[in-house]
């Protein structure tokens, strides 16, 4: 379905972005991978599923090189014609404990990262009148928990942000818009599970079933699989007239 087609993800060497990565590449999609770590197991990896692979090791923190990753692209495959803002990193502390270059460093990534990535892949997909922009924001962009300020803020602004665009182009065949995941088994939650069993003296078993039984109705991680084929529905024709929505796939969480 996506044969012929480039896709950017953003922090995709690990995590939901390289499940993203992989699931856009088995449509057919080449890929342009990012993140920080081992780059070269996840380009095997997609390689692997018969289409092109490029990294390029922007730190999405740092506008300059968020345009120079967007030019590698365009240099290597012409155009940009899904873009993934997936890259995000996550801290926790009250409000009053929490260090201000933290927050920096969490709106940055997670959310203008976001903003910076799009304003330059949108004048290609405009001008070819197709164009994919899928946000990976959480379920923390649609409700709140305790200790994560700026992470609940930036999700709750990549929401925000993924109406405005879809509406600036909901004329044309570009669309915007966002996947909310609740908990997904990752290093980035496999370290808040690691914090509950460390505080508490459970072991992994018990912090995660913990961590799940507190928001996760399902009691069940929403896979990387799982919201790769979302992805995958945002990019098909069904899509078309599909603009500006947060979609979450948390087990229940925002039901309750
Ligand atoms: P992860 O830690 O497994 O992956 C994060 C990716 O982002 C990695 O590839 C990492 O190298 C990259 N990254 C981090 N900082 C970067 C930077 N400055 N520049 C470039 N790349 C950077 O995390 P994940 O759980 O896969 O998270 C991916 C996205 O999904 C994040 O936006 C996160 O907020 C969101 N999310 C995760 C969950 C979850 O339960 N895991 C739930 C909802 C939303």
């Amino acid at each position: 379905m996506l044969k012929g087609k480039t896709a950017l993800v953003t922090g995709s060497t690990s995590g939901i972005g390289l499940g993203l990565a992989k699931a856009l590449a088995r449509q057919g999609a080449n890929v342009v991978l990012n993140g920080f770590g081992d780059a070269k197991g996840p380009q095997d990896e997609v390689r692997a599923l018969g289409v092109q692979a490029a990294y390029h090791g922007a730190d999405m923190s740092k506008p300059a090189e968020i345009e120079a990753m967007m030019g590698f692209a365009a240099e290597r495959f012409g155009r940009v014609d899904i873009l993934v803002n997936n890259a995000g990193i996550q801290h926790v502390a009250r409000v009053e404990e929490f260090q201000p270059e933290k927050w920096d460093a969490v709106l940055a990534i997670n959310l203008s990262s976001a903003f910076h990535a799009t304003r330059l892949a949108l004048p290609a997909m405009r001008a070819a009148n197709w164009g994919r922009i899928i946000n990976v924001a959480s379920v923390h962009g649609l409700v709140a928990s305790a200790e994560k300020s700026a992470y609940v803020a930036a999700k709750h602004g990549l929401v925000g942000l993924t109406k405005v665009v879809a509406l600036e182009n909901a004329t044309t065949g570009v669309t915007c818009n966002a996947i909310c995941p609740g908990w997904v088994l990752t290093p980035l939650v496999q370290k808040q599970v690691d914090a509950k069993a460390a505080a508490n003296g459970w072991s992994n078993e018990e912090a995660t079933r913990h961590l799940l039984g507190e928001k996760e109705p399902s009691m069940q991680f929403t896979t990387p699989e799982e919201l790769g084929e979302l992805a995958v529905f945002f990019c098909s024709p069904a899509a078309n007239n599909v603009r500006g929505v947060a979609w979450n796939m948390d087990g229940g969480w925002a039901a309750q």
